[in-house]
């Protein structure tokens, strides 16, 4: 039986959690073969097969502090009951998106769920240039029905207001009001990045309007409660394969800013478009992956669009629903917004704590910086462009002449 109380898992008692479920049967359970996988900072992840069946699951656990600072830092295991309640609840209207949930137990901070590792972390396919043709409908079918189901414009007031209580995240909203909105624009001790870019940094960190403008995005951060986030969607937490999607890692899930998940998909997929005119070795290779990203973009968005409209006119309970032009500006202010937080995005990533491998492992460090300084035009650029960008092939423009 699961005991009580927490301690962490370790390879031996990980199977005390596993055996119960009778995934596996009796024999089965003899020989199976468990591996710490987690590559992420905060938690983790173990993969348990039975090797004469492949049958295989994943057993996800919180640690009580952030594994890439050590034990000085530390954090609620309630992200874990928060992960598994946001993939449940995306499960209701994308199941095919999704890892299913096999168990979870709030006070082990364990979250059991299927083995995806025929996938594979979309930042690591599209550094080495693959290409996944169904990746913009999947993203934007997820937004756009994760963000519909849980808004004020399906659901009831009372029922909003719950689901707002229950994705109350404030440690983990905390780091991305920090890590995001913060510390890259002030001169603070958690930003890394090279003496070489130390003028570029500088810019932004004098730079008024900017700063005027990011304010007013954290500000949005902190109190839109608008849909349920997924809250970290960069192209770490997205599992590919040629014909498959699937979201993990919504342990950063709350209630927030309409804008945001699509704005960090979109500005991923800007920061790999940039790298790759140092990682594509042939021009023809380059120019087809880099068309391949903007016109992932594109469709990412004009499937949120299109997708959430259906929902709308099919499904919103909202009493302004059907008058003139209500959906047409919810859309058009997610737009800018995102726009705002896409360039976020891109500017901490550079910056701040936690790099891309994307820009990282360009091998020559001159090339690295040139397209560093690029991104952090692209983000500044973005961030105080919001009104004037006003549709998706204008946005992909920008995002092809950074
Ligand atoms: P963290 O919150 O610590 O970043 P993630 O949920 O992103 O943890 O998982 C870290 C890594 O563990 C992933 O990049 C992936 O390699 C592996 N992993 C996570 N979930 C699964 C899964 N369902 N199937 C296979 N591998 C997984
Ligand atoms: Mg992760
Ligand atoms: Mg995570
Ligand atoms: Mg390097």
């Amino acid at each position: 039986q699961v005991k009580p109380t927490y301690e962490p898992l370790n390879e031996q008692t990980v199977l005390d959690v596993v055996k119960p479920l009778d995934f596996f049967d009796a024999v089965e359970q003899k020989s199976l073969l468990v591996k710490e996988i987690g590559d992420g900072n905060l938690n983790l992840v173990f993969h348990i097969e039975d090797p004469s069946s492949n049958k295989a699951l994943i057993v996800k656990q919180a640690l009580p502090y952030a594994k890439v600072v050590g034990e000085s830092w530390p954090l609620t295991l309630d992200r874990a009951r928060i992960e598994s309640e946001a993939l449940l609840r995306e499960a209701e209207s994308v199941p095919h998106l999704v890892p299913k949930v096999y168990y979870s137990d709030s006070t082990l901070a364990v979250t059991v769920m299927e083995d995806l590792s025929d996938h594979v972390i979309l930042r690591k396919g599209l550094i080495e240039g693959q290409t996944y043709p169904n990746l913009a409908e999947d993203i934007g079918t997820f937004t756009a029905k994760t963000a519909f189901y849980s808004s004020d414009f399906y659901l009831h007031p009372f029922e909003k207001k719950e689901q707002v209580g229950r994705f109350s995240n404030p440690e983990l909203c905390k780091i991305t009001e920090d890590l995001v909105f913060t510390d890259p624009f002030f001169n603070h001790d958690t930003n890394d990045f090279p003496a070489e870019l130390q003028n570029e940094v500088e810019k932004i960190w004098n730079d008024k309007e900017l700063l005027r403008e990011v304010a007013q995005l954290r500000y949005a951060f902190l109190t839109k409660a608008e849909i349920l986030l997924h809250g970290d969607l960069h192209s770490g937490s997205i599992f590919v394969k040629h014909d498959s999607t699937k979201v993990i890692d919504p342990e950063f899930a709350f209630y927030g800013p309409a804008g945001f998940d699509i704005a960090h998909f979109i500005a991923n997929l800007a920061l790999n478009h940039l790298s790759q005119n140092a990682h594509a070795k042939e021009p023809f290779n380059r120019e087809s992956l880099q068309t391949y990203l903007l016109q992932t973009i594109e469709k990412t968005w004009n499937t949120y669009s299109e997708t959430f409209t259906q929902l709308w006119n099919e499904k919103a309970t909202d009493p302004f629903a059907k008058t003139e032009g209500v959906l047409e500006n919810f859309l058009q202010k997610t737009f800018q917004e995102a726009i705002g937080y896409a360039g976020c995005e891109i500017i901490r990533r550079t910056i701040g704590l936690a790099h891309v491998a994307d820009l990282d492992s360009i091998p020559q460090k001159e090339v690295e910086l040139f397209y560093k300084k690029k991104a952090l035009e692209l983000g500044s650029a973005l961030i105080k462009n919001q009104e004037k960008i006003t549709n998706i092939k204008e946005l992909t423009d920008w995002i092809r002449g950074a």
